[in-house]
């Protein structure tokens, strides 16, 4: 069974279950509406040595920060403000002290760079592997919050940053090269808190998301969340440096914004981004009517069947 068929199984079984004021599973974070300004979001994530690290390729502080960058970006990519996290360890006997006050320190510094209270957690030994799991809370206004079922016909689907450049980091780690610039990027993602909220408080952002499977495949949880199509430029996707399109396209843990905005506003959303962070959006592609994901190359349909991205 896939990732995303169990997800599935468990969302149709549980379907009965009292909502009690949550908006339920499918989206970055579960939302609940405390009052009719606020809401509280809900995200966790968990990270397996041997699936989401290598324990020889990496720092306890890298992983440390690691654990709640991934979690944080969920927040941002709904347009919220991470509040408070818990956070859950299991470690093995030979993980010593000095390992787990180091991830400690990368865990304490990235909360503290963000604000974030740490609110409570559980900690075990485990056999063999080291497993963490962190649940991080967000606050947001109602009318701030972007989910990915919002997309709209004509929209402008944009992505924050050139990507790729964490798949290839991951490569390089694959492949024994662990000190390359690039693996330094797959180990050290940065969330992109202040920009998911500013798009957040933006009107003419309609559906947004973080992009952790790659654009390929989380693009179409916004269309399928939405009931829409969507065309994808592959000239105006950008690469990053050492990346290839197939890695920038498919490659995941990119934590890196992706969301559609209105085709009217687009440019002038882009030029206020721009202005506000000294870095461009970029748009890639337009969402359509219709279910089915297209790529275009100089404006003409090209066929693709690239997979999804795949961890260690
Ligand atoms: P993300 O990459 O944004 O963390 P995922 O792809 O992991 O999201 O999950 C997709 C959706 O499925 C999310 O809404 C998540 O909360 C939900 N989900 C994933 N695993 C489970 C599970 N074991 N039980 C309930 N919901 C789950
Ligand atoms: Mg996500």
């Amino acid at each position: 069974m896939t990732e995303f068929g169990f997800i599935n199984s468990i969302k149709t079984l549980c379907a009965d279950l009292h909502k009690n004021g949550f908006e339920g599973i499918g989206d970055d974070c579960a939302v609940f509406e405390f009052s009719e300004r606020e809401s509280l979001l809900f995200t966790t994530d968990l990270l397996c040595e041997g699936v989401h690290f290598l324990r020889h390729a990496t720092s306890a502080r890298e992983l440390g920060g690691k654990a709640l960058a991934v979690n944080l970006s969920d927040i941002a990519a709904m347009g919220a403000r991470p509040v408070a996290t818990l956070l859950s360890l299991s470690l093995p006997a030979e993980a010593t002290e000095e390992w787990a006050a180091e991830f400690m320190e990368g865990y304490h510094a990235l909360s503290k760079r963000y604000g974030v209270a740490l609110i409570g957690g559980d900690t075990t030994r485990s056999q063999r592997d080291i497993v963490i799991s962190v649940t991080a809370i967000g606050r947001a206004a109602n009318d701030h919050i972007k989910r990915r079922s919002e997309a709209e016909t004509r929209d402008v689907i944009f992505t924050t940053a050139p990507l790729g450049g964490s798949d290839a980091g991951l490569h390089d780690i694959l492949d024994g090269h662990i000190d390359t610039p690039l693996a330094d990027l797959h180990r050290n993602p940065c969330p992109e808190i202040e920009k998911g909220q500013w798009l957040g408080a933006r009107h003419e952002v309609h559906a947004m998301m973080d992009i952790s499977d790659g654009i390929a495949s989380d693009l179409r949880h916004i269309m399928t969340a939405s009931h829409k199509g969507a065309v994808i430029d592959l000239d105006r996707v950008p690469v990053a440096e050492g990346a290839t399109l197939k890695q920038a396209l498919c490659g995941g843990e990119e934590y890196r914004l992706l969301f559609t905005a209105s085709f009217e506003a687009a440019e002038q959303l882009a030029r206020d981004f721009e202005r506000r962070f000294r870095t461009p959006l970029y748009p890639i592609g337009r969402i359509t009517e219709g279910a089915q994901l297209k790529w275009r190359e100089h404006g003409t349909e090209v066929e693709l069947d690239w997979t999804g991205f795949t961890h260690y």
